[in-house]
């Protein structure tokens, strides 16, 4: 057997010439209800803020129905979310799903979708000051659900050495913390993240996953509206900016902010909360006798 690609077959060119079919077209699912998350908006107080320091994680809690922001201070940095239902932690941010239902990199309006056999939205976004980003030139945009995280395994693989501070270990560290337990015990809780204010996208030749500095200055902010219990951890990527490296101590890095409000409950006496997935679980075995 030969590693050698094989020549193309004489009909290549008519294969090839399939047309693209959307897999998932989420503009047909139902929508969230802007109108009353705007409403709400509104109304909302400031009732908590902690503070992610660079090359570290926090965990926090968001109660549904309030809403959470993650807030750029003092310079460019890129932060990875886990989320969790906070009553559940078998529940979680399924970022693969999102990616296919929504699309490489999230925004207004896009859920976060939890994993099976729940798969309902656990937060939708609310506001995102880097809306205007779009795509650009080089293919990339802002809040990717491509990644997966930064972890000490793919490094020691890659480069032999072991470092502690990627995002994979600050978010064990900090949900252990949460839990009063060891990062070892509770790392398989951490999965693939949304990465908050993270600039990237593929190449256009080899369509391998790059990175480019983060356009986040401070002041901006993506906000969520917690649509379940949740309960979440930030980790202040080792790689700043990342515009350059991660998994080491050479990018310049920032903290974050979490900010958590709570809105009058009354403009969302209507908001419809969602339930996990309906669907029976058989999936298709005999019926028991
Ligand atoms: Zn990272």
């Amino acid at each position: 057997m030969s590693l050698k690609n094989l020549s193309a077959p004489t009909d290549a060119a008519s294969r090839r010439a399939a047309k693209p079919v959307i897999v998932y077209p989420a503009g047909s699912m139902p929508g969230p209800d802007v109108t009353t998350l705007e409403s709400a908006r509104q109304t909302m107080v400031k009732t908590h803020e902690l503070i992610v320091p660079p090359r570290d994680a926090r965990a926090f809690r968001v109660a549904r129905g309030q809403f959470f922001r993650i807030v750029s201070i003092e310079g460019p940095q890129v932060g990875d979310l886990n989320l969790w239902n906070a009553n559940d932690l078998s529940e979680r941010f399924f970022s693969g799903k999102t990616r296919a239902l929504h699309g490489t990199h999230v925004g207004l309006g896009d859920r976060v979708w939890s994993t099976m056999p729940y798969l309902r939205p656990m937060a939708t976004i609310s506001h995102d000051t880097l809306g205007w980003y779009g795509f650009d030139a080089d293919g990339a945009g802002i809040h990717d659900v491509i990644g997966t995280r930064c972890d000490p395994y793919t490094n020691l693989l890659l480069n032999g050495t072991s470092y502690d501070f990627c995002c994979h270990s600050n978010l064990a560290r900090a949900l252990a913390a949460e839990l009063k337990l060891d990062p070892a015990t509770v790392e398989h809780h951490v999965h693939d993240v949304l990465n908050v204010f993270m600039c990237t996208g593929f190449t256009k030749d080899t369509h391998q996953y790059f990175m480019k500095a983060s356009p986040v200055r401070p002041g901006d902010f993506i906000e969520l509206f917690a649509e379940i219990d949740l309960l979440g951890a930030l980790s202040a990527c080792p790689g700043g900016d990342c515009s350059a490296t991660h998994s080491s101590d050479a990018a310049a890095c920032h903290p974050l902010k979490i900010e958590i409000f709570e809105p009058d409950r009354a403009r969302l006496k209507d908001w419809s909360w969602p339930a996990p997935s309906a669907y029976h679980r058989h999936h298709g075995a005999p019926a028991a006798s």
